[in-house]
């Protein structure tokens, strides 16, 4: 492909109505319409899918996106087709589908109208699909969720692991384009070395998210009340609550209704239509509060919520920045809270003894940086981003007042305090 920078201006708006690049976007786009091994770190919401599907759309032949979850896929199909004149733009290839459909897909990528063809891991190693697709134009590949091949990631599928192998299959010379919201060094060179593309362009975008105030406080047998006054300091707001287990989950719930707080229950026990009631009713603001385990978030996209509060410390820095990212999407204030205490730790640690010692490791490496951070006395913000291997400048990096180690720094005031005396 060669085009020139206005086109692609031209061409966003065309299909999209956007008159501007998001971040790296134009970057990234040129790098993939140039058939550049691409590799793409931005934070959840920074706008990846169009690094793909710009490129998709103006491309000739086919671009095939692996992606880890239906319903990611069906709703950007139906993006897409909305978009296009042509429902043919963009298909989904999975068992679900019969004799007749899977026809119709094949035949519309023969004749060059799909653009952009969502595959998951799985249905992309049967043998019928691979022998059909080596025999098609394949403009490029798009793996989305990248980090679902590394076992240091927070969503591991070892499916991923052998994407390598089966687009060898498919064609040769294939530019393959990864995109991830995981930032941690680890799993980015677990990426690059598994499918072979350590040379790829790789494009990151900073994680800092300078309007989120960071604070850990110690739990003790009052976490509950401590909760209480922090939501109650905070009324008419949005926020989520996290909890390890269910059962804590349904009984904070309750603790919060009886104390007057507009607040509901959310975990993966729960029947599917309570579920997405009490997700309605905190999209639509008729409650406050979601108390919730893990299973709460993955695609909510409320951009105003002010609060998220760890009861439970989780498992890794990872999980605890893509958590505490849910607060204050819109750019206003978002309060990260944590409790923290070592007993929690003691219990994850056992929580991972039946699993293989490879993964146990892993888990406890990535519980001891959870721990560093809790009981860190340096910017949380920059403690978080070094993580990621990012810098950050702790006298004039954005949001670098934004947390409790930094704005109330104990120890320093302590040790003031003795040079006085
Ligand atoms: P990610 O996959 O990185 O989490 P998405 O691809 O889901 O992000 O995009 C997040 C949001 O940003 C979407 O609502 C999308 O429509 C919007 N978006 C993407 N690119 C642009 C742009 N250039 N201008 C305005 N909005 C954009
Ligand atoms: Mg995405």
């Amino acid at each position: 492909m060669s085009l020139t920078e206005i086109d692609l201006h031209q061409q966003l708006k065309k299909y999209f109505g956007f008159s501007q690049f998001k971040g790296l976007q134009e970057e990234v786009i040129t790098s993939v319409v140039k058939d550049n091994d691409t590799f793409v770190v931005m934070p959840t919401g920074g706008g990846k899918s169009l690094c793909y599907q710009l490129p998709a759309l103006i491309a000739d032949g086919t671009a095939i996106v692996v992606s880890p979850l239906i319903a990611l896929m069906k709703n950007q199909v139906d993006a897409i087709r909305g978009i296009s004149s042509e429902h043919g733009v963009a298909h989904v290839l999975n068992s679900s589908l019969n004799k007749t459909e899977v026809r119709q897909v094949k035949e519309d990528i023969s004749n060059g109208i799909t653009k952009l063809l969502y595959v998951a891991p799985e249905s992309l190693t049967k043998e019928d699909y691979v022998d059909f697709l080596k025999t098609q134009k394949i403009s490029f590949l798009a793996i989305d969720e990248a980090h679902c091949i590394s076992e240091w990631g927070h969503d591991f599928r070892p499916e991923y692991r052998n994407l390598r192998n089966i687009i060898g299959r498919i064609g040769d010379n294939i530019p393959i384009v990864a995109l991830t919201a995981t930032a941690t060094p680890k799993v980015q060179e677990d990426i690059l070395k598994n499918l072979g593309i350590t040379k790829a362009k790789t494009f990151k975008a900073s994680f800092n998210r300078p309007n989120l105030y960071y604070e850990v406080r110690p739990k003790t047998k009052n976490v509950d009340a401590d909760i209480i006054r922090f939501v109650k300091q905070n009324e008419g707001k949005s926020g989520i609550v996290y909890c390890l287990s269910r059962k804590k989950v349904e009984e904070l719930a309750q603790t919060l209704q009886v104390n007057g707080i507009s607040a509901v229950p959310y975990h993966a026990g729960l029947e599917a239509k309570t579920r997405s009631r009490h997700q309605d009713m905190f999209l639509m603001e008729e409650i406050d509060v979601v108390v919730a385990t893990i299973a709460f978030g993955m695609g909510i996209d409320k951009p105003d919520v002010r609060f998220v509060i760890h009861h439970d410390i989780p498992k890794s820095i990872e999980s605890y920045y893509q958590e505490t990212g849910r607060a204050g999407r819109d750019g206003g204030e978002g309060h990260c809270l944590a409790f923290y205490s070592y007993k929690d730790i003691e219990k994850l640690e056992k929580f991972m003894s039946g699993k293989p010692v490879a993964e146990q490791e892993i888990g406890h490496a990535l519980l001891q940086e959870i721990v560093a951070y809790a009981e860190t006395s340096i910017s949380r913000r920059k403690f978080i981003l070094h993580y990621f291997g990012e810098e950050f400048d702790q006298e004039t990096g954005e949001g670098a007042s934004m947390d409790d180690n930094v704005r109330y720094p104990k120890k320093q005031t302590e040790a003031q305090n003795e040079v006085e005396l």
